[in-house]
This record gives C-alpha cells, sequence and structure tokens, in this order.
C-alpha cells in the first residue's frame, strides 16, 4: 500500500512540535519541514542562488546569514518570494526523498508552520491541523522563546488566521488541555494508520 503523507500545520504556538513528538512515540516518522528549510540554505545548489538574488549583503564570512537574509527579506514581499522559490522546491524535493525512505510505513508526516501559505498542502494526502486560541498561543511563545508580544504578533502577521485552514484541514487537534491533545492525537492516529477502533 502506498505510503500516505500527511501534513501537520498550525498556527505559531499552536503546539504543533508538541503534537508531532506524540506521533514519533507511535512509531509515525516525521519530518520537520521548517528545520530542514533552515539545513538546506546551506547546501551548494541554494548558497549560489542565494548569492545571485541577494548578493554578498546575505553572507558573513562566506557563508548564508539567515539574520541578515531575514532583515532583506522582511519587509519586502517580493525578496521574500525570490526567497521562498530557492529553498521550497528543495525542501519539497528533499521531503519526498525523504519520504520515499520510509515506504514500508503507512504514513509519515510532515510538520510545517506554514502548510497552506506555501501551496504544499496540496501535494499532502491530508491535514492535520493544531489549534488554540489566539492568546493562549501569544504567551506560549512569549514564554518559551523570551519574545516580546510585539514580536509574536509580527511572526503571526504572516501566517493565515485558523478560520481560512479549518476549510481546507481534514484532521483538527485542539490542544489546550494536553492530555486531551494527547487523546485526541492518538485517534487521528488511528485514522491515518488504519488501525481499526
Ligand atoms: P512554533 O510555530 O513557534 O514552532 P509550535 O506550534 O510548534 O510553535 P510548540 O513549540 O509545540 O508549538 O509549543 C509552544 C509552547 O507551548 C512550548 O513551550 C510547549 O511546551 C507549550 N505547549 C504546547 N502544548 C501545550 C499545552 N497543551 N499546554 C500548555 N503548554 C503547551
Amino acid at each position: 500500500m502506498k505510503t500516505k503523507m500527511i501534513g501537520l500545520t498550525g498556527g505559531i504556538g499552536s503546539g504543533k512540535t508538541t503534537i508531532a513528538r506524540h506521533f514519533i512515540s507511535w512509531g509515525v516518522p516525521v519530518y520537520f519541514a521548517d528545520d530542514e528549510a533552515k539545513k538546506i540554505l546551506y547546501l551548494p545548489e541554494a548558497v549560489e542562488e542565494i548569492r545571485d538574488a541577494f548578493g554578498e549583503a546575505a553572507f558573513t564570512d562566506g557563508i548564508p546569514d539567515r539574520q541578515k537574509i531575514a532583515g532583506i527579506v522582511f519587509s519586502d514581499p517580493e525578496k521574500l518570494n525570490i526567497l521562498n522559490r530557492i529553498i521550497h522546491p528543495k525542501v519539497k524535493q528533499h521531503f519526498l526523498d525523504w519520504a520515499a525512505s520510509h515506504s514500508d510505513k503507512p504514513c509519515v508526516i510532515k510538520e510545517a508552520a506554514i502548510l497552506f501559505e506555501t501551496g504544499s498542502y496540496k501535494d499532502l494526502d491530508a491535514i492535520i491541523l493544531v489549534t488554540a486560541p489566539k492568546e493562549t498561543r501569544i504567551s506560549r511563545v512569549m514564554q518559551r522563546d523570551n519574545v516580546t508580544r510585539e514580536k509574536v504578533m509580527e511572526r503571526m502577521d504572516n501566517q493565515w488566521d485558523d478560520e481560512r485552514k479549518l476549510a481546507l484541514s481534514d484532521h483538527i487537534i485542539e490542544n489546550i488541555d494536553p492530555e486531551k491533545a494527547r487523546e485526541n492525537a492518538f485517534l487521528v492516529y488511528k485514522i491515518i494508520t488504519n488501525v481499526p477502533n
């Protein structure tokens, strides 16, 4: 049977990484797309394209500098598009290669903060959305990253709101009470791995 490719997403601070860890503990391989994208930035083919697109201003000591790149694309949507066009196809291919290496499994999960925003949800068989109230998410991230409310809001501004994501999602896990969220995640686990109830 074909390995199903499942997306796992949710707004900043919703707890998608926390939920992803539950799936790992039940034997589902999880690909953390945001972490992988950070590594892909340093691969030779990406380095060359970044130099062509942004020049030396994006580098420190010949190495792409994530902070400098973030500064360049932050207030310039066209430059952000260019960066996305460099990185996203490479992450997509890397994920497909990774998924192929797990072809013995009923499903694999791709965890990403922005699955809908990039359109990559279209390549997946189903989407799990993790939700929590906005205020809860803000205070979780303020505490986790030791950042101001404004910083969290800035990051939220680049993401779709939950209403828009709900319409395109197949499974919703509300993550407020941790134990309830784990139980709901387990129900989703049974569905995506075809375990009878
Ligand atoms: P980001 O988009 O920033 O990567 P995320 O959606 O992956 O965030 P997590 O990192 O899993 O979210 O969770 C954010 C913070 O909230 C973490 O410190 C985590 O330990 C905490 N957290 C997650 N779920 C709960 C919960 N149900 N109750 C309380 N705290 C939680």
